[in-house]
């Protein structure tokens, strides 16, 4: 349920997340463990006094953790009608800044059901609803500092904020970016680069579009590669388009990928050790340059390497024209990158 993300969060105190963590692994010595480990206890819920306690009745059934649920519920505007909720889902679509507070509030809640099931059991404490709801809100002040995600400037936020006390957050305003496709010069190759891993490490491809300076396809490749990251996917990206470049006779060309990382190691001459050899095999023999490019204006090289991904191990499609499945990027035309 991926619940490493949703509980390590930078708003919620990692002492807190900790203890969310056991509780979510079920470490915690309820009645029903106790008694799996041998020890001849009789079970009985501390809140209700009713039933057998186990982890799912005192988190989720019992009608004390049920009214809390349905409290904090009821604050965030989120309308569930079954115990089989995920908790996670229910925080799709909202703002980063809800979904932190909502996984925080999941956190306080169920450790702080942990904590006074503790106190009723150890320190006879008796339970007292109102007692809980102000000690749980007043943890907000907690995530309020630790929270440095932005909302949506939607009056159904600023609610919850303000229903848990909290300032509200800054409004991220989304920004859109001009971005062109530039042919090369008239004596210059434009080699397009992208390289794409599957799971980062995983199956990975790379892609290579080579065009000229009338915006003509050259060449088109798409490469299996063995498993790697993004970042080494790219960087072979590059140094195949270039090996092509040399074989083919080519010695000016401008290279263009969408990963800023690879191209700095090319434009600060930090080659990675693994294509060093290759590297210094053939930069003699080029005038290269580099340069970062947006992804949306990089995406024919894209689609080479998703392409690439598919293949057999160790194979490599190559097409001396533009391929009927490839769309290219237009020099004349304005592509848009949001932010
Ligand atoms: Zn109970």
């Amino acid at each position: 349920m991926g619940w490493t993300k949703w509980v390590w969060r930078s708003c919620i105190h990692p002492l807190r997340s900790a203890n969310v963590w056991k509780i979510i692994s079920g470490c915690c010595a309820t009645d029903l463990k106790l008694q799996q480990c041998g020890i001849n206890i009789v079970s009985r819920c501390r809140f209700c006094l009713t039933c057998a306690e186990d982890e799912l009745h005192l988190f989720w059934q019992c009608p004390v953790s049920r009214s809390l649920w349905t409290w904090i519920l009821n604050i965030f505007g989120f309308h569930t009608s079954n115990q089989s909720i995920s908790f996670q889902s229910l925080a799709t679509n909202k703002s980063p800044a809800v979904k932190d507070t909502w996984a925080a509030a999941f956190a306080y809640i169920i450790t702080e059901i942990w904590h006074i099931r503790n106190a009723c059991t150890f320190d006879n404490r008796s339970i007292n609803l109102e007692n809980i709801k102000r000690k749980i809100m007043m943890n907000f002040q907690e995530t309020s500092i630790l929270l440095k995600s932005c909302m949506h400037n939607k009056i159904e936020d600023l609610i919850i904020f303000s229903s848990l006390k909290m300032s509200s957050r800054p409004v991220h305003h989304r920004r859109i970016f001009e971005c062109y496709w530039i042919p090369p010069r008239e004596n210059q190759i434009k080699i397009c680069c992208d390289g794409c891993s599957k799971g980062n490490p995983s199956f990975s491809g790379a892609g290579i579009v080579i065009r000229n300076h009338m915006g003509n396809t050259l060449a088109a490749m798409s490469i299996r590669l063995r498993i790697c990251t993004n970042f080494v996917a790219e960087i072979l990206a590059i140094i195949l388009g270039m090996e092509w470049a040399f074989d083919q006779g080519w010695s000016n060309v401008w290279i263009a990928s969408d990963s800023m990382a690879a191209i700095r190691c090319f434009t600060a001459n930090k080659i990675p050790w693994f294509i060093r050899s290759r590297w210094n095999n053939i930069k003699n023999s080029l005038s290269s340059s580099f340069s970062f490019v947006n992804r949306e204006c990089n995406f024919a090289a894209d689609t080479m390497s998703k392409r690439g991904t598919s293949l057999q191990l160790g194979c490599r499609d190559f097409f001396d024209h533009k391929p009927s499945f490839l769309s290219v990027e237009n020099p004349d035309t304005v592509y848009y990158r949001f932010s």
